[in-house]
């Protein structure tokens, strides 16, 4: 057998423990002693590899430890400088420092998602804004300080036919009209500095040169930091209503030429009707003063209506034509109502009389005394609705009632009434006699008379005076026609009217009488000289210049429309280069208010419209000549 020592430590151990002393066991175990000594071996090699194995592992995962240790590190700070960058960035998610990479990362996730949609609703709006400037027709352009285009929309490009692309880098007044007008240029070259930006209509070019009109709104562009960093322009193409503006300007001027055509032909028509009638008014006005037999004193009376009636329906026709061309205006004086409708209804009662009609006046006792407005043509309307009254009834009674509505500190709301127990409107009818030329039946022209004007005219002024008239109407009934108008309470005027003098007498005064008519010169010439005056007669306005630097007159009666010289251009030059200040009193054929606005605006003292009436004539020329208490007394 071969020798122990040969064998493993331990099984030469094992052995010497089970057979002590025992150096030889027999060869025949010698195969089998060998075979567990080598696996002893074997297994010693093993655990040594397996040793060296393990140290070797322990050593890797040392490394790797550290590598996960350092990993770990970069990634916390890594963590830790994203969650300060998410606080910084997006305050708005109040992250929490437990907050884990997954809370984190939902929050990116969340960001990244809300950046995307909100890119793709900008790309949207981008859409829409362009689709709107294409179908709006509106064309818009940005360019820097220095006008230099950098960016134009497609509409931009068809506007103003320019090839794709190529306005690029343009200098943006290249497009302005520069030939219309300069001030175009300079107006938009305001918009740089102007910090609202501005909307302008400029002459614009198209790149064929053609020229058209734009509507341009022009903004500031502010850049991140909030510096102007250049302008914004929309421009929408206005070539058609510019054309048409200029079209109906063209029509304008020609309708106000138009108007004023027939102006001056009613202003013409006028003064031929009025000049023959004053020579009736008057001439029959002196016939009557004259010792005449009874059937005498009845022409003239019938000559007295008949041109009475006359002088009214010119006078309607002027106002319609006045109020169809908007000159009717209102005069604001002040007056006293109580004394204006109880003259009023005075100089109605004759008739009312004739009639067999009680015209009773009932009137509020808490009216102010005085009142702002236009006694004269408030006079007209309630005269027409009395006339009316008295007209269209047979029997019984008209009243006039005024109600104090309202009284206001500064002002009165007055109700005017007139109420009669007439014939009675039908209520189909009652609408239609606002209108001009409109009868209640066909049958009131042949019975009544009348043109159908009276309540048209007088609608009209009453609505200049803020109100508008109604009725209430009951055939067989009466009638009543009612108004109500705000009047501003004023003080009795200072210089109260003179009182048309009894004894009237101009004795000891000196009046220059120009105009060209031979008839009215006469009229005029007997009425002054009925009342004593000193009458001197002119029959152009060369000879009134010349009369007065010869001689000194209290007061100057001038026609205006006259041969060689008009009554204008006289009293400017006795004004002006004679510089004589006698009053000046003119006197027309026309009914025009914007003639009495000339007079006056050239220095002349009053405005009668012919026919002239005495009584008017004598308190005008009180009213201007100096002293005139002296004159009274004589
Ligand atoms: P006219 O000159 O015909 O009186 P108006 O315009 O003043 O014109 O009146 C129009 C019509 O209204 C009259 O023709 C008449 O038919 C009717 N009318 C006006 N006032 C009265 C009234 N008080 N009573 C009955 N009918 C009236």
């Amino acid at each position: 057998m071969e020798t122990q020592k040969a064998f493993h430590r331990l099984l030469a151990r094992q052995i010497q423990k089970h057979f002590p002393g025992q150096t030889d066991l027999g060869s025949e175990y010698d195969a089998f002693f060998k075979a567990i000594s080598q696996s002893y071996t074997q297994h010693d090699n093993d655990r040594l590899y397996l040793e060296h194995a393990m140290l070797q592992s322990s050593q890797e995962l040392l490394g790797k430890k550290q590598v996960i240790t350092n990993l770990l590190e970069t990634q916390t700070s890594a963590i830790t400088s994203l969650r300060q960058s998410i606080a910084e960035l997006l305050p708005e998610n109040d992250l929490n420092a437990n907050d884990d990479i997954m809370a984190i990362a939902d929050i990116l996730h969340k960001e990244v998602h809300g950046r995307k949609m909100a890119e793709l609703q900008n790309v949207q709006i981008n859409k829409r804004i362009s689709y709107l400037l294409s179908s709006l027709k509106l064309g818009m352009v940005e360019y820097d300080l220095q006008g230099h285009i950098q960016f134009a929309h497609e509409k931009f490009y068809e506007i103003f036919e320019w090839p794709d692309g190529e306005l690029i880098g343009k200098g943006i007044k290249e497009l302005i009209d520069v030939s219309k007008e300069s001030e175009y240029l300079s107006k938009f070259l305001g918009s740089f500095t102007s910090s609202d930006g501005l909307v302008l209509e400029l002459p614009l070019f198209t790149y064929h040169k053609k020229q058209f009109w734009a509507l341009c709104s022009v903004a500031p562009v502010y850049d991140h930091s909030g510096l102007r960093s250049g302008m914004v322009m929309v421009v929408f193409d206005i070539t058609e209503q510019k054309t048409l503006e200029a079209e109906l300007r063209f029509e304008r001027t020609k309708a106000e030429e138009a108007l004023e055509i027939r102006k001056t032909i009613m202003a013409n028509v006028s003064h031929e009707l009025r000049t023959p009638l004053n020579a009736i008014v008057g001439m029959s006005s002196l016939l009557g003063d004259t010792t005449l037999n009874a059937e005498q004193s009845e022409y003239v009376d019938t000559l007295k209506n008949s041109s009475h009636g006359l002088l009214i329906l010119i006078n309607d026709i002027l106002d319609i034509s006045k109020i169809e061309s908007g000159a009717l205006e209102l005069e604001h004086t002040t007056f006293s109502m109580h004394q204006s409708i109880h003259l009023l209804r005075k100089g109605l009662n004759v008739k009312a009389q004739e009639k067999g009609i009680k015209l009773r006046l009932i009137s509020d006792s808490d009216l102010h005394g005085y009142h702002m407005g236009d006694p004269t043509r408030l006079n007209q309307v309630i005269t027409n609705l009395v006339g009316n009254a008295i007209k269209f009834t047979n029997e019984g009674t008209v009243d006039i009632i005024l109600d104090l509505l309202e009284d206001r500190k500064t002002e009165q709301v007055i109700r005017i009434a007139v109420k009669d127990t007439g014939i009675g409107i039908p209520a189909d009818r009652l609408d239609s006699i606002f209108m001009k030329f409109s009868q209640a039946d066909a049958s009131t022209t042949r019975k009544f008379g009348g043109t159908g004007l009276g309540l048209n005219i007088a609608n009209e002024i009453v609505q200049l005076m803020g109100g508008e008239i109604a009725v209430n109407s009951t055939v067989g009934e009466g009638s009543e026609f009612m108004f109500t108008i705000t009047l501003t309470k004023s003080e009795a005027p200072k210089l109260e009217e003179p009182n048309i003098i009894l004894n009237k007498s101009l004795q000891g005064y000196r009046i220059l009488l120009v105009d060209d008519n031979n008839i009215n010169l006469f009229l005029a010439q007997t009425i002054l000289s009925k009342w004593h005056a000193e009458v001197t007669s002119a029959t152009n306005g060369e000879d009134a210049i010349k009369a007065v630097a010869r001689d000194r007159y209290d007061l100057i009666l001038m026609d205006l429309q006259m041969p060689v010289l008009d009554g204008f251009e006289a009293t400017r030059i006795i004004r002006s280069d004679i510089k004589n200040n006698t009053p000046i009193i003119a006197f027309t054929a026309n009914a025009l208010n914007s003639e009495k606005e000339m007079c006056m605006s050239i220095g002349m003292n009053d405005y009668l419209t012919k026919p002239i009436q005495p009584e008017t004539l004598f308190t005008a020329i009180m009213r201007l000549l100096p002293q005139n208490g002296q004159v009274a007394s004589t």
